[in-house]
């Protein structure tokens, strides 16, 4: 009889991922981490009860969440991620050559440690580049607090639930807008609007408090079910969302980085919004 994880972000839509192996289940300080395996989607990193990333689909979402924006901005050196435990995230942002630091505030080490021994493929060295500075804090914290200044801000958060809370408020916008440096841009893990349509209401009021320009952009990521995943862009210059895949493939080309979803046309064409997705921007 096989074992199934469901997941329970909502109260009137679940999905299921047989699970073939439990790698890891139990309580970190801050979250219930389960890491397992499944036939199609490999490894899967789920947190109270929410899947996170699986082997089988993590480059749709970490390639969109680091290349658009380190790509916009095109003399990106300082990154900062907030969460992305699984390192993924910086995994993508260091196939930079020319970000010379990569900062990453996790909030639960566990999550960190259960990855690099059970989703190795995710970090694929990450941990060990002598450019990443692995901070175990409350990201929230971390901006409010900082001396250091950073041109891209990567909000790699869970849900608005738990420890995740507190990086989807006006508050945190504006103190990682006071970390920012001129023409810096933040990008945020924002939900799917289709099922979470309140989370890009919520962000796009509470970014524009601190921010110029706010919109979101989209892709679709199988196992963050319900169809386009938003993800939330806020920066003080329009131009440095308004550009066109000539301009973005003569940045991107030369740079010889690998993908499998990020392109310079899909760049361009992401930030057009369905109109559902366009109508929760009120
Ligand atoms: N890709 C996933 C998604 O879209 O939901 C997110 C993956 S990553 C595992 C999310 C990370 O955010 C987790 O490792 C979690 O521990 C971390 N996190 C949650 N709240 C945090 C906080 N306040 N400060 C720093 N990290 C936090």
């Amino acid at each position: 009889m096989s074992e199934w994880f469901t997941e329970t972000l909502h109260p009137w839509l679940a999905q299921r991922l047989r699970i073939d192996r439990v790698l890891f289940r139990d309580k970190t300080d801050h979250q219930d981490l389960i890491i397992f395996e499944n036939e199609r989607f490999g490894r899967v990193l789920t947190l109270d009860g929410v899947v996170q990333t699986t082997e089988g689909d993590e480059f749709v979402y970490h390639e969109m969440m680091a290349h658009v924006p380190i790509m916009a901005h095109g003399q990106a050196r300082r990154v900062l991620i907030i969460g992305g435990g699984d390192g993924g995230m910086a995994r993508e942002v260091l196939k930079h050559r020319a970000v010379e630091a990569v900062t990453m505030v996790e909030i639960d080490r566990g999550v960190v440690d259960m990855s690099r021994e059970h989703l190795p493929s995710l970090s694929a060295g990450a941990f060990d580049d002598p450019r990443l500075d692995l901070v175990i804090a409350d990201g929230a914290r971390f901006v409010a607090e900082t001396d250091q200044r950073f041109d891209i801000i990567i909000v790699d958060s869970t849900d608005p639930i738990g420890p995740g809370e507190v990086l989807f408020t006006a508050e945190f916008y504006a103190d990682c807008k006071r970390c920012l440096t001129a023409g810096g841009i933040v990008v945020t893990q924002n939900g799917v609007p289709a099922l979470q349509g309140w989370e890009v209401t919520n962000s796009y009021r509470r970014l524009g408090q601190s921010f110029a320009d706010v919109s979101f952009y989209v892709a679709a990521v199988p196992t963050y079910q319900g169809g386009f995943m938003a993800m939330g862009w806020a920066s003080d210059d329009p131009a440095k969302r308004r550009h066109d895949a000539a301009a973005i493939d003569a940045r991107f080309a030369p740079l010889g980085i690998a993908t499998r979803y990020y392109t310079p046309a899909i760049h361009q064409a992401c930030f057009a919004l369905p109109r559902f997705i366009a109508d929760l921007m009120a």
